[in-house]
């Protein structure tokens, strides 16, 4: 690339609204500059030294505005970069903006965010899926070469599904969370975006590793050039008739769409012809998973979102004193909570109850209400504390099924992206999209969303994804494992 152009970069945007910041053009061009030299000179500083890379919009930064699509955080300035951010910026990633996201990051389709939804740039009438489907969309459409989003229930996977790119989501902890607006803190993990799997596996290096500002925070041993096989000799290219692979019953069960299904099944007899094992397996609390991740993120998503109370980030009643005077004015003041006896000041208690109110999108409220609700005494033993031994059941089943096998084969999503508005009116509708994600946060493993194929609806070709998981820690075979797929499929 030799000149960037933000306004190429806005017009192609225009359709699509993956983004919702640009950055400096300036500065970005004497970044590329910079990065020119370097290559020139043979010392680039990584693997993605001058490539174009976009943020998820709930990673802070010192460079532009953080409001993680919500109104709340509307011109929030933050005082400081997150790890993730800084380590793209060290290793030469020239990063042109912020993407569009569903408001904290609660939901599946972007359509909760509070600018206005993404498109999905294979059929303009369909969701992008959320909550990265800015960060698939710019991607996929080539907007930018890579781009970062966080997955704490499929958020970069089942994008990347709809999308038609390479999504990762790492083991819990393997990039840092540090200046990653919190969703499900014990859920929460920073992913990548990249056309091929190489280039999402040259990004997660970049930003892996342990991080004293998140206790948290692992190192994930880099076994990339050893084979899966540990008897063989490291270095040794991966030998894929080794490889004995999981297809879990509970995964393929009604509510599946045949077309992803008859795709997996095409992979799965791909690499059986290579000599791979393929095993049934089964996963009995996996139909569990869902209810159990809902409670978990929901808790901690209503304490995660305390902090924003109207006083110490971004958007706040009081300064928008002239709609509430107006509305406060029209109220009878002895009905009102502790106003004062003017009827137009407020008490610290007004501003947070109205700022929360005015500022939070409806999703949000949902998962505030139910949260603080199903982890409140007399109510937390029966929901919260019933979700927490799930989980731990969920880990022991996964443990025990990769004891067995060296992957699991999984689908990303029930259905092929669907169309806006379709399932907004009943929000069970659209948890159920998660269906196949939520197991693998909950459990805290590595698993990765690789293009497999194409499905026709109408003129539009929809693209299907498959979910490659690993256990903990396993990140690099797992991207060793997909490398080995996408090659399959693209000799095919
Ligand atoms: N769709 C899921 C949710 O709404 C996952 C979101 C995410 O991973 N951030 O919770």
């Amino acid at each position: 690339m030799t000149q960037f152009s933000i306004k190429e970069l806005q017009e192609k945007d225009q359709g699509i609204h993956a983004f919702l910041e640009f950055f400096d053009e300036k500065k970005i061009d004497q970044q590329i500059e910079e990065s020119k030299k370097r290559i020139e000179q043979g010392n680039p500083l990584s693997a993605i030294d001058g490539k174009t890379v976009a943020i998820k919009e709930n990673f802070v930064w010192t460079n532009g505005k953080t409001n993680a699509a919500s109104k709340i955080l509307k011109d929030f300035e933050a005082p400081y970069t997150a790890t993730a951010v800084q380590k793209i910026i060290d290793a030469g990633g020239i990063i042109v903006g912020k993407t569009n996201m569903d408001e904290f990051a609660f939901g599946s389709s972007t359509e909760n965010s509070a600018y206005g939804p993404t498109k999905n740039p294979h059929d303009l009438d369909r969701v992008p899926g959320g909550s990265s489907g800015g960060s698939a969309a710019a991607v996929a459409s080539g907007m930018v070469e890579l781009a970062i989003g966080t997955d704490t229930g499929g958020s970069i996977r089942q994008p990347a599904a709809f999308c038609g790119v390479v999504g990762f989501k790492p083991t819990y902890g393997a990039v840092s969370r540090y200046g990653v607006i919190a969703y499900g803190s014990s859920l929460d993990t920073i992913g990548t975006f990249g056309k091929t799997v190489k280039e999402a596996r040259e990004l997660f290096e970049v930003m892996a590793g342990k991080d004293v500002k998140d206790a948290t925070s692992i190192d994930i041993e880099n076994s990339k050039f050893e084979t899966l096989n540990s008897k063989q000799a490291p270095h040794s290219k991966l030998k894929t008739q080794n490889l004995k692979i999981g297809l879990p019953k509970e995964f393929f069960a009604e509510g599946l769409d045949p077309r992803i299904k008859n795709a997996i099944d095409g992979v799965v007899e791909k690499i059986k012809s290579q000599g791979a094992e393929v095993v049934e397996i089964s996963l009995p609390s996996l139909p569990y998973a869902l209810a159990c991740y809902y409670i978990i993120a929901f808790v901690e998503a209503s304490s995660n979102l305390a902090r924003y109370d109207g006083v110490r980030y971004g958007f706040s009643i009081e300064n928008s004193k002239s709609k509430v005077t107006s509305r406060l004015e029209r109220r009878d003041p002895s009905a009102s909570l502790g106003m004062t006896k003017e009827g137009v000041g407020m008490t610290l208690l007004d501003i947070y109850q109205k700022s929360r109110a005015m500022g939070f999108g409806e999703e949000v409220k949902r998962r505030i209400m139910l949260g603080t609700y199903v982890s409140s005494a007399g109510y937390a033993d029966k929901y919260y504390h019933q979700a927490q031994i799930v989980r731990q059941e969920i880990k022991k089943e996964f443990d025990d099924a990769f004891s067995k096998v060296d992957c699991i084969f999984a689908p990303v999503t029930p259905t092929l992206p669907f169309k806006f508005g379709e399932n907004t009116d009943d929000p069970v509708k659209m948890y159920l999209e998660d269906v196949y994600t939520v197991p693998i946060n909950v459990a805290g493993i590595p698993a990765i969303s690789i293009p497999i194929e194409t499905a026709q609806e109408g003129d539009k070709k929809l693209p299907i994804g498959m979910q490659i998981l690993g256990k903990q820690r396993d990140d690099y075979n797992i991207f060793n494992i997909a490398q080995n797929i996408e090659d399959l499929i693209s000799k095919s």
